[in-house]
């Protein structure tokens, strides 16, 4: 039969401190504008005026404090409205957080010491699809409306906000986060760890944590402004055994003075109990939130290295360019055991080193993966050095000795030194 006709635009009257959510299309657009009152998409405001294209797959909540008349243009996968929301609760703790950051000014202002001048450090933990991501972004998002330029830090390699999957990043946030365009991108600091799964290498996803935290503690040491914004980290959705183990390790890493747990008392009791000289404070999750299967999961990932190498609205032209293999020198952190067991004194185990690296011959089975371009001048520099971009490798030939690979920028890399990860993307 004939395609159904597109549904007319629609006005939906929102109550004060409802809000209206929307699940948008992978491939058809949709977009909202404000048609009287104020709302806001997670901590960003409406524009007064024009129409908002929301990016395609996403799944959002236009939420007003006061009243509003909003209108969708489109065709959606599902729109409702809800008048149960824990916004208050979050509004409060970002009120808290405003609080302490005041505190830290003044007393960088008075010449108080490191501890004093230093303002919130906020992570915020829970299982997956507990809507931490989300919460970090109104944080972030209402923090800079108020003139605050807090670091956003994700730790979440699965589904990190600010960059592809495999990645731990920080990036300060200077004005609420854009609907269209996310997090800033114009200067991450990314480390790479190259798995969606820190079980694959935990002690090597520590190393980066470690060197990403000195790295912004370096940056916070002269900057007293940033410092009194302090940060905002997100969370994997891992938080039993070694995920548990690793939330630890980055509440300690990052020196975190307030932890935020979403939707799980035994999680909140458990981090209570843990760490009795900060602040773990519960809050309830959204009902909003949508819950992704892991299939669903390992298709956003797709999709976000698809996006970083052609826009979100497929707006961009990746560059292709082709290098010899004596051109480049490709690592891998970790595995290889140091010793066969045959070497080893009689009764000794032989242990991998998860931060070694070890020397990868290219082959064509890096067709697909995606390779980090290291900073490192050396090649044991690399674990301690961010990455300036990431290449997708289109084809190896074996006679040629030549590796082609599409790149956000045209021109030659720039390092030599890349990094091999598990992260694949199939150029449909
Ligand atoms: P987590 O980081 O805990 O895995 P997210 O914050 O990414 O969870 O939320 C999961 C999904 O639910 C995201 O697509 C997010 O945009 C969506 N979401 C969160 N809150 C709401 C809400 N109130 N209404 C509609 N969708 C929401």
């Amino acid at each position: 039969g004939a395609a159904a006709a597109p549904p007319p635009p629609r006005q939906y009257k929102l109550a004060p401190q409802s809000e209206l959510r929307v699940e948008v299309l992978p491939d058809v657009p949709l977009r909202v504008r404000l048609v009287a009152g104020t709302a806001e998409i997670f901590g960003t405001e409406l524009p007064p005026e024009g129409w908002v294209p929301i990016p395609p797959r996403s799944k959002i909540a236009i939420f007003t404090w006061h009243g509003a008349t909003v209108e969708l243009d489109g065709v959606s996968e599902s729109e409702y409205t809800s008048d149960e929301t824990p916004m208050v609760i979050y509004v409060n703790a970002h009120a808290i957080l405003d609080a302490r950051r005041a505190g830290a000014r003044v007393a960088a202002v008075q010449g108080g010491d490191l501890e004093a001048s230093q303002g919130p450090r906020v992570i915020v933990v829970g299982p997956t699809d507990s809507g931490k991501s989300t919460l970090c972004k109104m944080l972030l998002s209402w923090a800079a409306k108020l003139g605050w330029k807090p670091t956003y830090v994700d730790l979440d390699i699965g589904q990190g906000s600010i960059t592809i999957p495999g990645c731990i990043s920080a990036t300060p946030i200077e004005k609420p986060i854009d609907i269209v365009d996310g997090i800033p991108l114009e200067m991450p600091l990314v480390y790479f760890y190259g798995h969606p799964n820190p079980s694959i290498n935990a002690d090597a996803y520590k190393v980066l944590m470690k060197e990403l935290a000195k790295t912004l503690e370096k940056q916070f040491s002269g900057n007293a402004e940033s410092r009194a914004a302090g940060m905002v980290i997100n969370t994997m959705g891992w938080v039993e055994g070694l995920g548990y183990e690793l939330l630890l390790n980055a509440i300690d890493t990052f020196k975190a003075n307030v932890v935020l747990v979403l939707g799980q008392e035994k999680l909140w009791k458990m981090l209570k109990d843990a760490k009795p000289n900060i602040d773990v404070v519960k809050l309830h999750k959204s009902e909003g939130v949508v819950l992704r299967n892991s299939k669903y999961r390992q298709r956003t990932r797709s999709f976000r290295i698809k996006e970083y190498f052609y826009g979100i609205a497929n707006d961009l032209a990746p560059h292709s360019n082709i290098v010899n293999f004596s051109d480049v020198s490709v690592y891998r952190i970790g595995g290889g055991h140091q010793a066969p067991r045959s070497a080893l004194p009689i009764g000794a185990e032989p242990v991998a080193d998860p931060t070694r690296l070890v020397a990868v011959n290219i082959s064509t089975d890096m067709v697909h993966t995606v390779l980090a371009v290291s900073y490192a001048k050396e090649p044991d520099e690399i674990i301690s050095s961010n990455v300036a971009g990431f290449i997708h490798v289109t084809d190896v030939d074996i006679q040629r000795k030549k590796l082609t690979y599409i790149a956000p920028c045209p021109g030659d890399l720039p390092s030599r030194l890349l990094i091999a990860s598990s992260l694949t993307w199939y150029e449909a």
